[in-house]
């Protein structure tokens, strides 16, 4: 069977041929050196696959800088060694084991999709992610949990609630991969939750002793 794919549209190429022209072109030395020491990035991002989170933008990071990790919601599961294909701890695993990130990033944002498909789902107002067959719904079941701790009270603020319950759930639960827990004990690793405001661009921090996701 011929595989199905087309070259690519005209106007990527021509956004390309502009990078190498520019980008590129001013910062050979910066790329070859790159290509041969290899990579050495001090962190990690996990971050939701959503385009309006522009993970290097926000902190002004070069090629090389972030091990970045993207997926629906910005979901970490929990440590499961069941054989079977796990991407995002794989991510993990090689962050963690053979990189040797000093820190891992959980990166929340405003208005995630995902997270409020979790709360239609949840509140029965998405049947369609329930099934079975439903990719979205069975990843987002990650996040029922806290979606069965949210406070009563206003829709809006408890949507909001479970965009930083989602980062705290994946925090939790990278705490399950022991070689997470090992390199956090010895201060080799730190973990970080934060959630991105699309609309004014505020980043805000999880602060343990506050309990609460404080502006940076
Ligand atoms: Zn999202």
């Amino acid at each position: 069977m011929d595989l199905p794919a087309r070259p690519l549209p005209a106007y990527l190429v021509r956004r390309y041929q502009g990078w190498k022209a520019t980008d590129f072109a001013e910062n050979q030395a910066w790329y070859r050196r790159l290509a041969d020491e290899g990579q050495r990035p001090r962190a990690m991002v996990i971050s939701c696959c959503d385009s309006r989170v522009h993970v290097t933008s926000i902190f002004g990071a070069e090629q090389g800088e972030f091990f970045i990790h993207r997926n629906i919601a910005n979901l970490v599961p929990p440590h499961q060694p069941d054989g079977r294909q796990h991407g995002t701890s794989a991510a993990v695993e090689f962050a963690v084991k053979a990189l040797k990130v000093a820190h891992i990033i959980v990166l929340g944002h405003s208005h995630c999709g995902g997270v409020q498909g979790c709360y239609d789902m949840c509140s029965g107002a998405a049947p369609e992610l329930e099934e079975e067959s439903s990719f979205v719904g069975r990843w987002m079941d990650l996040l029922r949990p806290g979606f069965d701790a949210l406070p009563e009270g206003d829709e809006a603020e408890r949507r909001r609630a479970l965009e930083f319950a989602a980062v705290m759930t994946s925090l939790e639960n990278l705490m399950t991969f022991p070689f997470v827990a090992e390199a956090v004990a010895e201060e080799r690793l730190a973990l970080h939750g934060l959630w991105n405001d699309i609309g004014d661009g505020g980043l805000c921090c999880y602060m343990p002793d506050a309990k609460a996701f404080v502006p940076v």
